[in-house]
């Protein structure tokens, strides 16, 4: 899975923080999350779920991954 952010749209609460502490920082120039590296870590996915669902302003995006089986 992907977590995308909109800078343009964070206030910098810090709640993704708070519950993801192993995707998120936040810049020291303008205060507002940093964007989490992505693909996010499996070991960190369930606590991503958890960030993108509780950020306030709604700044975060999850986008689910889904492995294509080629058939032959
Ligand atoms: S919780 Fe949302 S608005 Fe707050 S710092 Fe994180 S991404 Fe930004």
């Amino acid at each position: 899975m992907r977590i995308e952010l909109d800078r343009k749209v964070c206030q910098g609460h810090g709640v993704c923080l708070m519950t993801a502490p192993n995707l998120f920082t936040l810049s020291d120039e303008d205060g507002l999350a940093n964007q989490p590296t992505n693909p996010t870590p499996e070991e960190f996915e369930d606590e991503g779920r958890l960030a993108v669902a509780s950020c306030p302003e709604l700044a975060l995006t999850l986008i689910e991954q889904h492995t294509l089986i080629e058939k032959h």
